[in-house]
């Protein structure tokens, strides 16, 4: 292998992959380094929906949306900390990299509503498949060499331009970029240390991420003076299962198709229909951050083997709920005082018949969609779970190039960064499908910008 390149990407996930296709595409000769034997990342461990708007797929479905709304939903979300222009800039990509998508082999299905979308515009799809089209873009390219197991432990600068990489670990290499490094390394939910400096709360929350998620690009781009911005607007995602011995952690939503979740006293806490985010934060609050997801057997007559946060049946036949014929039996098995699970059950049931929800005013099944059923068709579930950490949002400030900006306000030259290591996008809060969708459009940009052929 080469010493010598134009373009350097640190991260084979989805944001870095994109980037060195980007960068390629442009003539540049692209090094994409992995640290980790599997490229991917959280990329393709994720759901895989990206949020897209003014899409034919929304047409066809009927959904009324537009580029206008897409921008106004981002920002009411993040509660006007995002950076507007970065908003602006996944405004106006968002169309052109879900096109890029299809045109390299994403299959998306269908558009469904998540959490924090006014209209329903989650394009779904298989992770690993998307993933997988998007490196054989890569590997399939002339221009690219994609090396796995090497990371990058430095970035190397010739003056005050990064003009290189430290790469490589005990057999460390000096590998030179010519013209630019992409940082794509990932967030930081696998660090404790800055969890720990930026958001305690969330030091010990179950990671979800991939293993390669330990914010190594951000302490790159602090050892040169990287300003960060948003770090602190770290949000959970309620509905991970609790640390159970060799078992790998799972994720099960059954809120929204009639859950209700009470914590380890058997009471209620949460308006169910809430962003599962928005959960996360109150179930943190709770003894032990423990809550348990409450549901009966029309709930469980919803499960979608197809789709991993409503595979009630395998989370069932995998041990993780817990089932009985009454909801006294049901507390007993999770230790919860009988009596008070099923008060509060029997006074949310009294609550569905009457038409509102004296507690906490759940009006609908989730997102203001559906009507809450009562909890009372034998066999109850509960799913014991937590608050689990499968991303970060906050990260590397950058501008509308994907330059990195020092805490000075200057951009570090040379530099670039994509997807998750990235701040400014998503403000204080997120919008489900907004994350793969940034890895993306800010990767493109990233590349281009990288390889010298926009304006810097
Ligand atoms: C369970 C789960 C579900 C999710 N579901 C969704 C969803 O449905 N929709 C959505 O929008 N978002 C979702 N996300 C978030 C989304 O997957 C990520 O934000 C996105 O994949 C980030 O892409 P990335 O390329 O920036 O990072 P990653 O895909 O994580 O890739 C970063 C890569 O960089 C590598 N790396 C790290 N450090 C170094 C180094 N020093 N040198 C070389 N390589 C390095 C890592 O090993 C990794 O392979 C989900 C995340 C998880 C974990």
């Amino acid at each position: 292998m080469p010493d010598d390149w134009d373009v350097i990407v640190i991260g084979g996930g989805l944001a870095g992959v994109t980037a060195g296709i980007a960068a390629a595409d442009a003539d540049a000769r692209v090094l994409i380094l992995e640290k980790t034997a599997d490229p991917g990342g959280s990329a393709r461990l994720s759901g895989g929906s990206f949020a897209f708007a003014g899409t034919d797929l929304q047409q066809q479905q009927g959904i009324d949306d537009s580029p206008d709304l897409l921008r106004e939903d981002l920002l009411t979300v993040g509660e006007g900390r995002n950076d507007p222009e970065l908003v602006d800039l996944y405004v106006a990509e968002q169309l052109a990299a879900y096109e890029w998508l299809r045109e390299i082999g994403v299959p998306f299905e269908r558009v469904s509503l998540s959490s924090n979308q006014s209209r329903p515009r989650t394009h779904g799809t298989n992770a690993p498949r998307m993933f997988e089209a998007v490196q054989d873009a890569a590997t399939g390219h002339p221009n690219i060499t994609f090396i796995m197991e090497s990371g990058a432990d430095r970035l190397l600068r010739s003056g005050n331009r990064v003009n290189g990489v430290l790469a490589g670990g005990t057999a460390a290499r000096e590998l030179t970029a010519q013209s630019g490094v992409v940082l794509a390394s990932g967030g930081f939910n696998r660090s404790k240390r800055l969890l720990q400096a930026f958001a305690p709360r969330f030091r010990d929350a179950p990671p979800l991420g991939g293993s390669g998620n330990t914010g190594d690009g951000i302490l790159l781009g602090m050892a040169l003076g990287a300003d960060l911005v948003d770090m602190g607007y770290v949000k959970g995602t309620f509905g991970t299962s609790l640390p159970r011995d060799s078992a790998p952690p799972i994720l099960l939503i059954a809120m929204y198709r009639g859950a209700v979740v009470v914590n380890v006293h058997g009471q209620r806490f949460v308006d169910e229909s809430l962003s599962y985010k928005t959960i996360g934060d109150a179930c943190l609050e709770q003894p032990g951050a423990v809550g348990f997801q409450v549901f009966d057997s029309h709930v469980m007559e919803q499960t979608r083997p197809d789709l991993t946060v409503n595979d009630f049946e395998g989370a069932l036949e995998r041990g993780y709920l817990q089932t009985a014929d009454t909801v006294e039996d049901l507390a007993a098995k999770l230790r919860i005082d009988p009596p008070a699970l099923a008060d509060t059950i029997s006074t949310y049931n009294a609550d569905v018949r009457s038409g509102g929800d004296s507690r906490f005013g759940r009006s609908s099944l989730g997102n203001g969609v559906g009507e809450p059923p009562e909890v009372a068709a034998p066999p109850f579930y509960a799913y014991p779970c937590t608050t689990g950490l499968p991303s970060t949002y906050g990260g590397l400030h950058v501008d509308t190039a994907m330059r990195v900006i020092d805490v000075f306000e200057h951009p570090i030259p040379g530099l670039h960064a994509a997807g998750e290591v990235v701040g400014g996008f998503h403000g204080a809060s997120y919008m489900s499908g907004s994350s793969l969708a940034k890895s993306v459009i800010s990767g493109r940009v990233a590349g281009r910008c990288a390889a010298g052929i926009a304006q810097h």
